[in-house]
């Protein structure tokens, strides 16, 4: 079994009175520090402060289903065959020798933290950071959900063309065994007409509770990972409040989008939903409707490749007092996604979400880019941001492999230019998609309470935690470097086994 799919007991205890171990939950005391800024006449006065909370984690995973809706597309049926793959340890064929399966390239399974140091040497102890609460492994989930073209999961993994042909072999009577999906919603309107022929299959409540019925499970995560919707207009009255959504659906308002539809149904569920892509699923009234029934949403768009590579070097140009003048993006894929994509009104939802993976660094450094200033109007303009354009191609000659080129040119010293050109090819990155289904099903098992408060409550109804998978982070303050996003959720995790923060003070090192 490789590493990163090999499952470990229970082997981390945190010794500490603030760290209290029973049979059903771990219950850890935390300090939230930080500090708070007093802006007055210019000068700053900071206040450093020091929050107590207390974190209870239930310890049992729990059964957990995974239900995608585009269970056909190649996300969809790469994911399912993967898991297969690992599941039953199916070694296969490759032009290069025999490949094993592995959640490589998978956050979660595949990556570490830095939990501590070893007494005696001094060296710094990692382990693997599914290992620092107990998750559900990808190799259990329960798979099933929908899709507008009801071709068989065997047939759609052909469709697919992304995994060897040694693989889809093997795996091809277990994906039979999935069947077809199920009948989704579908309105030409919100994804390119392009799609209609897919289209031979057109209830969702029944289906998520018969589905978490059959299989007894505990909690079913929901995930939309099916094309790219144009986005949906804001219309006061129809999709602003939680209130008017529900009424909106009652009365088949055409704005409400086949997301958007599913959304509201796993927050009526309660159970949790992801969306894998760029649209804008979650209108205010979803949000509200979620945070009323403290259901869980995440989102928007997948970060797998370029996104996450931009949102590193956009960050180190910025941090390093570089100022990028101009960012451009070219895209090309030959895939269904491109084909969905290469239509206007579902690209620019993609370019939305590709775009504004840079601003929180720009407004973080305003030595390099002007502030906004305020008009004659009373109104701000924009501040001072480097170009950014993003162009996507539907290519069809080179199917599922993504190709990215990206060209970064900056300011440096005394008007020197800097220029940095990145080629990105990707091909499989759907093993990315399983990490948001674990770190969902455990944020679902985290409970909080501030000081003062007697019982214990669910996390945010947003789970802004999912930020580093995703492209345009649905959260209130956005933070898009990818340092910040893995650190947060580093630290969030050690925070529920009542350790501080991931210091890289590393004082120990630094004096005698
Ligand atoms: P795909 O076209 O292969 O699969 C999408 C599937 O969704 C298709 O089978 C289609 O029939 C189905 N579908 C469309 N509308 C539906 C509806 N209303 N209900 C149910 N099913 C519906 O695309 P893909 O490559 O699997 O990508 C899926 C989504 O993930 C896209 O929106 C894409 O932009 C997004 N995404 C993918 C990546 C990646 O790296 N693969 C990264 C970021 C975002």
């Amino acid at each position: 079994v490789h590493p990163t799919a090999v499952r470990r007991p229970n082997y981390i205890t945190v010794q500490s009175e603030n760290t209290v171990y029973t049979d059903d939950h771990i219950t850890a005391k935390y300090f939230n520090r930080g500090a708070d800024v007093v802006v007055s006449d210019g000068q700053f006065t900071i206040l450093p402060t020091a929050k107590p909370y207390e974190f209870q984690t239930t310890r049992k995973v729990g059964k957990t289903g995974l239900m995608m809706i585009g269970l056909g597309g190649n996300n969809g049926s790469t994911l399912c065959a993967t898991i297969i793959a690992n599941r039953h340890q199916m070694a296969w064929h490759t032009k290069e020798g025999i490949q094993q399966p592995n959640y490589i390239g998978s956050v979660l399974r595949a990556s570490t933290v830095r939990i501590g140091t070893e007494p005696s040497t001094g060296k710094e102890v990692h382990v693997p950071i599914s290992d620092v609460l107990p998750m559900v492994h990808p190799n259990d989930l329960v798979l099933g959900g929908w899709d507008i073209s009801g071709l068989p999961m065997d047939k759609a993994m052909e469709r697919a063309k992304v995994l060897d042909y040694d693989l889809q072999r093997q795996v091809k009577p277990h994906m039979a065994l999935l069947g077809r999906p199920l009948p989704s919603i579908y309105y030409p309107d919100f994804i390119a007409a392009n799609q209609e022929a897919r289209a031979d299959n057109v209830h969702i409540r029944a289906d998520i509770r018969r589905f978490k019925s059959e299989n007894q499970l505990d909690r079913v995560v929901v995930f939309w990972t099916a094309n790219t919707e144009r986005y949906s207009d804001i219309i006061p009255g129809v999709n602003d409040t939680a209130d008017n959504i529900l009424a909106a659906i009652k009365n088949s308002h055409s704005e409400v989008s086949p997301s958007t539809l599913f959304a509201v149904a796993a927050i009526l569920e309660g159970e949790p939903f992801v969306n894998g892509a760029p649209q804008n699923t979650f209108v205010p009234g979803v949000i509200a409707l979620a945070e009323r029934e403290k259901s869980f949403i995440g989102g928007d768009d997948l970060k797998s490749g370029q996104t996450k590579l931009k949102s590193v070097l956009a960050e180190f140009l910025v941090n390093a007092g570089i100022k990028p003048l101009s960012i451009a993006s070219y895209n090309h894929l030959g895939n269904n996604d491109g084909h969905n994509l290469s239509a206007e009104p579902q690209f620019k939802s993609k370019e939305i979400s590709k775009s504004s993976v840079v601003d929180d660094m720009v407004d973080a450094n305003r030595l390099l880019y002007k502030p906004p200033v305020l008009g004659a109007t009373g109104k701000a303009a924009k501040g001072e941001h480097p170009d950014h354009i993003v162009v996507i191609k539907y290519v069809p000659a080179v199917g599922d492999s993504k190709r990215a080129i990206d060209e970064y040119y900056s300011e440096i010293f005394c008007g020197g230019r800097q220029t940095i050109n990145i080629f990105n090819e990707c091909e499989v990155w759907d093993t990315f998609l399983i990490c948001h289904q674990m770190l969902n099903a455990l944020l679902t098992r985290v409970k909080y309470r501030g000081e003062g408060q007697t019982d214990f409550a669910p996390l945010h109804a947003v789970l802004s935690l999912l930020s580093y998978m995703c492209k345009a982070p649905l959260v209130t303050d956005v933070v898009n470097s990818l340092g910040r996003q893995r650190n947060a959720l580093e630290s969030f995790l050690k925070a529920c086994i009542g350790l501080e923060g991931n210091s890289d003070l590393l004082l120990e090192t630094r004096i005698w």
